[in-house]
């Protein structure tokens, strides 16, 4: 049998569109040299995804693509810039379709602040766990069919699904990282006062999950006083519960606090089989091509899937390359001149990506 300890990882590298030609690779430039360090093994994949791969393929996620990443155990998904998309059959938003057939139920976003980088508040440190799969996101809450659709011109109806299933294994996935973290603290957020079969279907399970995990704090807010507090008071959250779309429009706002976009990291992940980095912002096609993207939201989404699956397959050299790349990215962004400009810096998308590679150490 293969000790999955020492299997190298297998990494799929999609690119995505506009920004995401700039990002990655300097994401998976700063894995490659993290991995050499720790003589992680380390198995690259690239895949062709998105706009380039309509060109080339036929499809914005070609059969091919999705054949590889089953034989993989993570990829880093770039950004995906649908909206310009020609509306054509073969031209889709290839990201629900990978939440879903990977069950990827669960969108880790954390938020953190940093010294001179614009942060409208210091001392935050808080994940947001969205719920990925269901909710009021018609692109992937039905099995066939749309939960979005107009009976008459007049009419248009959403429909918003929540499963006990669905509710229970987010709200794990929040309580197993609550419980690792300093202090253990679990905020749910919902709106069962309005919601009171679906949000509350939601803090049921929840809280039937709460006693199970005696050591972890927790609470619930109403969403729109979370909003509120949020921006008034973010240092009082620790890991955060929520629904999806609640915990999509939650998590910008939080990026909002530290510096935008390009300070929101993101990992989806589901049962344990894999991983996938994702940066929360989009493909910023009105930035694309300059060289000035932030990679920091790019990098420490990679940064996340290889901590968590050094954890997930007992892969040391993984969880230390995490631990030198955080160290690398933090001594980064307190260099002025390396940094890019949407987080008071001089520098662009190169400086950043050389100012991590140098800060790189065991
Ligand atoms: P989507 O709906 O696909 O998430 P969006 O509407 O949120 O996309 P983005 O593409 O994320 O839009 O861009 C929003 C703004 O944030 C743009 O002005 C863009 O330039 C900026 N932005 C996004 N990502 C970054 C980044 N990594 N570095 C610098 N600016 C960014």
């Amino acid at each position: 049998m293969t000790d999955v300890t020492l299997a190298p990882l297998r990494i799929g590298i999609l690119e995505g569109d506009d920004i995401g030609g700039e990002i990655v690779p300097a994401a998976v430039d700063i894995a490659r040299a993290a991995a050499e360090l720790h003589g992680a093994s380390i198995d690259w994949r690239p895949l062709a995804i998105g706009a380039p791969a309509l060109a080339t393929h036929g499809h914005t996620l070609p059969p091919e693509t999705l054949a590889a990443l089953e034989t993989l155990d993570g990829w880093i998904l770039g950004p995906i810039g649908h909206r310009a998309y020609p509306k054509l059959p073969n031209a889709i938003n290839p990201h629900p379709i990978l939440c879903k057939k990977f069950n990827l139920f669960a969108n880790v976003r954390p938020t953190r602040s940093y010294p001179g980088i614009g942060c409208l508040h210091q001392g935050v440190d808080l994940v947001i766990v969205r719920e990925n799969n269901e909710g009021f996101q018609p692109d992937r809450n039905m099995v066939a069919g749309s939960g979005e659709f107009r009976p008459t011109d007049e009419v248009t109806l959403s429909v918003r699904v929540t499963t006990r299933t669905g509710s229970r294994r987010v709200a794990r996935a929040a309580f197993e990282l609550a419980r690792q973290r300093p202090n253990k603290h679990l905020t749910y957020v919902h709106k069962d006062t309005v919601f009171k079969l679906s949000c509350g279907m939601f803090v049921e399970e929840c809280k039937k999950l709460a006693v199970e995990y005696p050591e972890v704090r927790v609470d619930d807010v109403i969403v729109d006083t979370f909003a509120m507090r949020l921006v008034r008071d973010p240092q009082s959250f620790d890991v955060v519960v929520t629904t999806n779309m609640f915990g999509d429009i939650l998590s910008d706002e939080a990026a909002g606090l530290v510096g935008g976009l390009g300070m929101a990291p993101g990992l989806c992940i589901g049962d344990g089989d894999v991983a996938m980095a994702q940066a929360t912002h989009g493909s910023a096609p009105d930035i694309a091509g300059k060289g000035i993207a932030n990679p920091y939201a790019m990098i420490e989404s990679t940064r996340m899937m290889f901590e968590w699956l050094g954890h997930s397959r007992g892969n040391d050299g993984a969880v230390k390359m995490g631990a030198s790349m955080s160290r690398a990215t933090t001594a980064a962004l307190g260099d002025a001149q390396a940094r890019t400009g949407d987080i008071c810096g001089s520098g662009n998308t190169a400086s950043f990506t050389q100012a991590v590679l140098r800060n790189l150490s065991l």
